[in-house]
């Protein structure tokens, strides 16, 4: 990913950035057109991994809806150019004006996530004389195999419906007249790297399939969310997921009926790999066992492994020397401020560039300001 004339490029350049190879997200894109979409399947893609707009172009023209979790995001997927039409918006949490901003625009889907919002979007599409189309996130009960943090499919995690609430649902919805009922929505986790979870899914879509048509109820679609994984450890060696296989699961035990859509909200696997955070060594530091890199970008730039205990690849761009064994540590006042502990590598000094790896989603976008450190810039493959 970094020839020796990018390498010299960066040099000049001040650190910390986030750096985009934009064909790599093409490379990525081209994959989920030719084992999703040329099957049929929808893909919508989860805006919150990364809402740079040079990435939203690319995945634009390859064809890709948007899902979104806040009235913002929706407007951001608007400015991008996407079509109302191509547009989901999920959240526990969508206040009165985000669920206007949905109505306004004519979304195609409110994924809701409580009895108390359908009867609220209802009041709000009453108001303004439209219809919503909705549709019934639930909470199908399965153990993800991911991170606490990045579990949403448990019986106790905040999102979604129980299924047990099902009657109540059945009971209202043909009260609620301006909301059109037109599918189920699910999302299990993130970072899901076995596919078991994803299989375990679709029995239990296929079940709740059933109970909606014994309560009259005909799903235009089904909506699988996203949660595909990418891998942090070898970034070069599988710098694409396997959609290949992740699709395969849901041809293969995904029961869906005539005319019926298939619909899925990726976001880490499609954007993850495609971005580095570049940051330059600003000291070495030897406590009484550990040698420390300290580097010039934090858990303000990439809050992933402070907050989940994330490991992100950390690789030297500037240096082939004997390796030593450091910690890579960022310059915030907290001691979770920590990208790699104990890893050997290329000896460093004052200066070096590094590159921390597979940080194209959930990096830019939870970035911060703590410290009062400045936003920094994203640089682009095809203009550097
Ligand atoms: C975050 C999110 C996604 C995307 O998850 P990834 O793990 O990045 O694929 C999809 N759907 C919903 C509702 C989400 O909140």
């Amino acid at each position: 990913m970094f020839s020796d004339s990018l390498v010299e490029k960066f040099r000049d350049l001040p650190t910390p950035f986030y750096y985009y190879d934009l064909g790599q997200l093409k490379k990525t894109l081209d994959h989920v057109q030719k084992y999703g979409l040329s099957k049929g399947y929808h893909v919508h893609y989860a805006i919150k991994a990364n809402y740079n707009f040079e990435i939203l172009h690319l995945i634009k023209e390859a064809g890709l809806g948007i899902d979104c979790v806040s009235g913002r995001e929706v407007e951001r997927a608007l400015e991008a150019g996407f079509s109302p039409g191509q547009i989901a918006f999920a959240g526990v949490g969508k206040t009165d004006d985000e669920i206007r901003t949905g109505l306004k625009s004519g979304i195609y889907s409110f994924n809701c996530e409580s009895t108390q919002e359908l009867e609220v979007i209802n009041i709000l599409a009453g108001q303004m004389d439209t219809k919503a189309s909705v549709s019934i996130r639930l909470n199908p009960n399965i153990e993800a195999k991911t991170h606490k943090y990045i579990t949403t499919g448990l019986q106790e995690n905040k999102f979604g419906i129980n299924p047990e609430k099902l009657p109540l649902i059945f009971e209202l919805i043909p009260r609620l007249n301006h909301i059109r009922l037109n599918g189920i929505h699910f999302h299990i986790g993130s970072q899901i790297t076995d596919l078991k979870p994803f299989v375990e899914l679709c029995t239990r879509v296929n079940e709740l399939q059933k109970l909606f048509e014994q309560n009259g109820c005909q799903l235009e679609h089904i909506n699988l969310g996203g949660g595909l994984g990418i891998n942090y450890n070898a970034p070069d060696s599988e710098p694409i997921p396997d959609f290949q296989s992740f699709f395969e699961v849901f041809d293969h035990h995904l029961e869906i009926r005539d005319g019926q859509q298939v619909h899925f909200e990726l976001g880490r696997s499609i954007v993850g790999q495609c971005g580095s955070l570049i940051s330059r060594v600003l000291y070495i530091k030897d406590g009484v066992n550990t040698r420390f890199a300290i580097i010039d970008a934090g858990m303000t730039e990439l809050i992933r492994p402070a907050l989940y205990q994330a490991s992100h690849r950390v690789d030297v761009l500037t240096s082939n020397k004997p390796s030593q064994i450091y910690d890579v540590v960022g310059p915030i006042c907290e001691s979770s401020d920590t990208f790699q502990r104990a890893i050997q590598l290329p000896a460093l000094e004052r200066g070096d560039l590094v590159a921390i790896r597979s940080a194209g989603a959930y990096g830019e976008v939870m970035s911060s300001g703590y410290n009062l450190r400045d936003r920094v810039k994203a640089i682009y493959s095809d203009r550097i």
